[in-house]
């Protein structure tokens, strides 16, 4: 059975190899550069419309970045609450964007489409020490754990992606959102 497994995930490289990796870029807003305030990451309060610009811009490089880098298709799931704060008029229409509540189980990865995983916009999981707008999932959650870890979302993604065998390549958010994924995957490089 062992080199079924071995053949299967030699010809998916060897595919992606061709063809350049798909890419699935997920969102959040909080660990948004620039973004320090609850009033940017709430609909209809004063400074969430800057908010979404900040998002876009933030979005739309890590998409010219993965397609300079050769991947051969970006999709983006609108992952901050709600699901409904990109705009297909604002994002760089090489990417396709998935919107909409709720929330599937697998995030949308168990099709096993793509071959790599970006986090952007990320933050901190609650209660952590220096983390901008650090939370986990609702406001009301003090901590969650999986196996007896504490998580936050960004570990939850990377713990979906990677039970289908998809890795999480690359995110953005602020020091403490990065601080908690190289404390995940230790082996990730850092740039500033
Ligand atoms: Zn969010």
């Amino acid at each position: 059975m062992r080199w079924i497994v071995w053949l299967v995930m030699w010809l998916a490289a060897a595919q992606a190899a061709e063809r350049g990796p798909r890419i699935y870029i997920v969102t959040d807003m909080e660990g948004v550069a620039g973004v320090n305030s609850w009033e940017q990451v709430t609909v209809g309060e004063r400074r969430y419309e800057e908010g979404r610009r900040l998002l876009i811009g933030e979005v739309n490089a890590a998409i010219e970045g993965a397609m300079e880098a050769g991947a051969s298709e970006v999709a983006v799931w609108d992952g901050h609450g709600g699901s409904r704060h990109l705009s297909v008029e604002l994002l760089d229409a090489r990417a396709h964007l998935i919107q909409g509540t709720p929330t599937p189980a697998d995030y949308y990865l168990s099709e096993k489409r793509f071959e790599g995983v970006f986090i952007i916009g990320q933050h901190a999981m609650a209660g952590t020490k220096n983390g901008l707008l650090a939370h986990t999932q609702s406001l009301r959650v003090k901590e969650l754990t999986l196996n007896g870890k504490p998580v936050g979302e960004l570990g939850q993604v990377a713990a979906i992606a990677g039970h289908f065998g998809i890795p999480v390549v690359l995110l953005s958010g602020d020091q403490a959102a990065c601080d908690e994924f190289l404390a995940l995957q230790p082996k990730g490089g850092r740039w500033r």
